[in-house]
């Protein structure tokens, strides 16, 4: 079967099935962690759509928006190769009329860790997160658990605006050293990508230890030895669901988050753990 490429709400009726359908939303430079993905969607649906749109609203001004990674034509065979049935790809004019005046806002969730580095990020990419759900109508979504804290906000989103769409996060794809995939890993020179192995050996490190204190001050002194080459955005022990910091007395599935930037590039990465007291 050929795969469709859609740019619009009318191609994308065109090409939808009778059957269930799953989204990937993507801003493309695709590598194994959307495949993975893709994957995930495919086991769970009759047709698969992957969205590939780079999201101006979810950049702040001096972000990478210029300089992020295009790779349409490679993107295409991937989702060729993954037997994507629909490429959703509209132009940024076509998301976003100059008119346009209402988008979503991510409330106290998406002000805290990374919204707190990223202000507005949140708000642009569950605008874009919702529109994407209207015009695809897909009846589950799959996201990586890599981006945790926008996994959370985009189930508040649905529980809070009562959205039809089932959510699914997919584990974190990484290289064999452990560095997770990203579109921005292309970036990094050998000596950064070096560098930038310290962020996954700080959560592994941290994910040993039994309590929230110790699991921060282990993470914590693994980056600190990593030295100036690696510039520490945050290190947070949060509840999956709410990313609030949990203390000591706290039970339960937590999220170990990072950022920091390295040579230019600002890295995020996360793990799972669970802490019982
Ligand atoms: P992006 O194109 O970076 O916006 O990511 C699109 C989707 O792929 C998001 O749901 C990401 O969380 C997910 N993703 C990015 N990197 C990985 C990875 N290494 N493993 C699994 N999923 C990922």
């Amino acid at each position: 079967m050929d795969l469709i490429v859609a740019g619009n709400r009318d191609d994308l009726a065109k090409a939808r099935g009778t059957g269930s359908v799953a989204l990937v939303p993507t801003m493309g430079a695709l590598h194994e962690g959307h495949r993975s993905l893709i994957r995930a969607a495919r086991v769970r649906a009759d047709q698969v759509v992957v969205s590939i749109f780079v999201n101006p609203l979810q950049f702040g001004p001096n972000e990478d928006l210029s300089r992020y990674p295009r790779t349409f034509d490679a993107d295409l065979d991937v989702c060729r190769e993954e037997g994507v049935h629909v490429v959703f790809a509209p132009s940024p004019e076509d998301m976003y009329r100059p008119e346009r005046q209402v988008s979503v806002c991510a409330g106290e969730m998406g002000a805290i860790v990374e919204g707190a580095s990223r202000p507005g990020h949140f708000d642009g990419v569950l605008t874009v997160v919702l529109k994407l759900f209207n015009l695809v109508r897909p009846d589950v979504a799959i996201f990586g658990q890599k981006d945790a804290q926008q996994l959370a906000v985009i189930r508040r989103m649905v529980a809070d605006l009562d959205l039809a769409v089932e959510i699914v996060g997919a584990p974190t794809v990484r290289e064999p050293d452990g560095l997770a995939l990203s579109s921005r890993n292309r970036y990094l020179s050998a000596r950064d990508r070096a560098v930038a192995l310290a962020l996954s050996r700080a959560l592994r490190t941290g994910a040993a230890e039994l309590t929230a204190g110790a699991i921060r001050s282990t993470a914590r002194a693994v980056l600190d030895e990593a030295g100036p080459d690696l510039d520490l955005d945050y290190l947070a022990l949060v509840d999956p669901a709410t990313f609030k910091e949990v203390d000591d007395a706290y039970e339960g599935s937590a999220v170990l988050a990072v950022a920091a930037r390295v040579g230019g590039t600002r890295l995020i990465d996360n793990v799972v753990l669970s802490l019982r007291r």
